[in-house]
């Protein structure tokens, strides 16, 4: 949509095809519904928050900045605000309002929206792209071909990974596709027993055989089949690529405030007043209910010993669990539940002050289809505003 309206807004002639009955149906899903837009912190800030190739998103984010985007936005008539960790809304809190304006530019500067329209092949001749196939019998060709056609995840939002497929057929590189801001399936059963207990302020660390590639404090959450939530999620672009080849492990410090000692005399403390009481029926005011028959089993004490007969030993172990509770991350869940595509087209066959493919002239590849991901924050949208609007200025 905004290289079509880039493109529109230099004359030219633009046909937009969607296969959807309607146009953003991701965009719709995005942020909960109140769709995170951009971020608005430094520039510079961006780049950090891309996991795959930020250098080549140097253009296309000083070419549309994030300020740009929101500048933009606001031009148009949709007001926006700014909330915890620079996270750019709507005011309005509706992801349709954004959709909305996407559409009214469009309609205004006279782009063509063929809904329903699926592109089905690209068709090349002598390694020139001539045409485009929609629903297997329409044929439309162009000056230029700009393929904004997403990733693999949610896919009942459209976005079914066909613009892979194009890219091959024109002799591009796709790298290892993967799901990613995505939640965790653990193999330890018990937590089972956890569902639905969200935790605030924990630590959380990810190793890949054994060495650390993630740590993160935050929020979490643990489900039926695992654990989910902001840090998880984010720690699921750095775990994608070792999944299959390393052996994952998170480890959860339900204490990061308190070292190893503070905590010991935290629970030497506890221990001090619940002195006659047994050890399963001391630790509600150092843990939330759920937890506590799983760190019980983790320490290895007896439930029902006496608290004043647990060993230092023992509480060390105890201490232990709660500052390195160990999981392992047996897989990452499906693309249906995945925010994002880590790997895609691969941006060393595209040129990055225009999008244009370096194999195909005039034909140009933007957003998610690309090999460009990044953690939650608005970020993912900025790198499809951003590519979205080189592609549409260079025609
Ligand atoms: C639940 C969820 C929440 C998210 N929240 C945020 C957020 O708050 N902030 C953020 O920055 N990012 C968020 N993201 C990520 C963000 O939505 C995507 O990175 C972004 O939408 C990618 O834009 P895109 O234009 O490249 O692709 P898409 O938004 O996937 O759009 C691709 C479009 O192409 C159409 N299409 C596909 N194939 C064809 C074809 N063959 N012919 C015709 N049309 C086709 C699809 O129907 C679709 O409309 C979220 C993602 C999800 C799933």
């Amino acid at each position: 949509m905004m290289a079509a309206i880039q493109a529109a807004k230099n004359g030219h002639q633009v046909i937009l095809l969607e296969k959807n009955e309607k146009l953003g149906k991701k965009l719709f899903i995005t942020g909960k519904g109140r769709c995170n837009i951009t971020n608005a912190c430094d520039t510079e800030e961006l780049f950090p928050q891309v996991v795959s190739n930020p250098k080549f998103l140097y253009s296309a984010f000083y070419g549309f900045t994030n300020f740009d985007v929101i500048d933009f936005f606001e031009k148009e008539g949709l007001k926006t605000k700014i909330e915890r960790g620079n996270r750019v809304f709507p005011l309005s809190d509706k992801s349709s309002d954004v959709i909305f304006t996407l559409q009214r530019k469009l309609n205004e500067l006279g782009v063509e929206i063929r809904y329903h329209a699926q592109v089905t092949d690209i068709k090349l001749e002598e390694g020139k792209w001539k045409a485009v196939v929609v629903n297997d019998k329409e044929i439309f060709k162009g000056d230029s071909l700009i393929i904004a056609t997403g990733g693999l995840s949610y896919p009942i939002t459209g976005s079914t990974g066909d613009g892979f497929r194009f890219a091959q057929k024109m002799g591009h590189k796709i790298t290892k596709l993967s799901p990613s801001l995505v939640p965790f399936n653990i193999s330890q059963d018990y937590v089972k027993e956890l569902q639905g207990l969200s935790l605030k302020n924990v630590e959380v660390a990810i190793t890949a055989d054994g060495r650390e590639i993630y740590r993160e404090f935050g929020e979490m959450l643990f489900t039926h089949f695992g654990v989910s939530g902001p840090v998880v999620l984010s720690g699921s672009c750095y775990a994608a690529p070792y999944v299959g080849k390393k052996k994952l492990g998170l480890t959860i410090d339900l204490k990061p405030a308190l070292s190893f000692e503070q905590l010991d005399a935290r629970i030497l403390r506890e221990f001090d007043e619940y002195i006659n009481k047994q050890f399963k029926n001391s630790l509600e005011r150092l843990l939330p209910r759920k937890l506590i028959s799983v760190i019980i089993t983790l320490s290895g004490i007896d439930p029902d010993k006496k608290v004043n007969l647990i060993t230092k030993e023992e509480r060390q172990n105890l201490s232990l669990a709660m500052k390195a509770m160990k999981l392992n991350i047996e897989s990452l869940r499906e693309y249906k539940e995945a925010i994002i595509t880590q790997g895609g087209i691969s941006v060393k066959e595209v040129n990055p002050s225009t999008m244009e493919s370096k194999r195909i002239k005039n034909v140009y590849f933007v957003g998610e289809a690309l090999d460009l991901d990044a953690v939650t924050g608005g970020y993912n949208l900025q790198i499809a505003w951003s590519t979205g609007y080189l592609a549409g200025n260079a025609q």
